[in-house]
């Protein structure tokens, strides 16, 4: 659920999970008007055995790999290769901007699958695992969603135990980020095609926008704009309940 705080000091605060941003920034920004209102999508047998899969891999990760504990020190070392454990790794991507004479604070939170640092670079990886991995074939980059999701977590703190309070997050030190997203077949779990890139001007100028027009729709400063694309309306989990949809 997206939410919208004001703040004791009469500033404002746009609160929203990373699925809400991205499934609105990334597929279409009428969304935000169903998540603002609490509205879930429901789910389908797509959405159940994409989740199970992802689940099945976490179990898998938990009994082949022992992660240790990472120490401040290491932490710290640019140079030293690290990994954090899968299921502590809470994403806190805070940005703020000015809005009218008021200050607005945006915080999407989330949790990755795979943050790592490797050889100094910071590394967000997704695993996908779609019921039909055929229409990725043609594709030389991830649909805009998928790219948007890593491209947050890449730019956020992370938290060890879900806190919101920025006192408790944490940032890993690197030289450069990438982003992967890698497409799995849901039965064997193995990678059908990987899109890999390393952050840069461009994509950070990208992120940038999606998060201003994300603010000004959920404030209602600006109007959502309609993709008028038929087949997203037909395959959408709100199509029953939209009044906004095409079809
Ligand atoms: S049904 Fe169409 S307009 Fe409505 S939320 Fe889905 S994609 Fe957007």
């Amino acid at each position: 659920m997206i939410e919208i705080k004001e703040m004791p000091n009469n500033d404002i605060m746009i609160l929203s999970p990373v699925s809400d941003f991205t499934d609105s920034m990334g597929y279409c920004e009428f969304r935000i008007k169903h998540f603002l209102k609490g509205m879930k999508a429901p789910q389908t047998k797509v959405t159940i055995e994409g989740t199970e899969s992802h689940d099945k891999e976490v179990e898998y990760e938990r009994e082949h790999f022992t992660f240790v504990p990472i120490s401040q020190d290491e932490l710290e070392d640019i140079d030293k290769d690290i990994e954090l454990a899968r299921e502590r790794v809470y994403t806190r991507f805070l940005t703020k901007m000015k809005y009218g004479n008021k200050n607005l604070s945006i915080l999407i939170f989330g949790q990755a699958d795979k943050i790592l640092r490797s050889k100094g670079t910071l590394v967000v990886e997704e695993s996908k695992f779609p019921d039909n991995t055929q229409k990725y074939l043609g594709k030389f980059e991830p649909y805009e969603d998928q790219t948007l999701q890593t491209l947050l977590y890449l730019n956020s703190r992370f938290s060890e135990n879900g806190s919101l309070d920025p006192k408790e997050w944490f940032k890993i030190p690197h030289k450069e980020k990438m982003w992967i997203v890698n497409i799995k077949d849901k039965k064997t779990s193995k990678s059908v095609i990987i899109f890999k890139g390393i952050q840069t001007n461009k994509t950070k100028k990208f992120l940038k926008a999606k998060i201003e027009k994300f603010a000004l729709v959920v404030l209602g400063n600006s109007k959502p704009e309609h993709h008028k694309n038929i087949r997203k309306c037909l395959k959408c989990r709100f199509l029953d309940s939209c009044q906004y949809k095409i079809c």
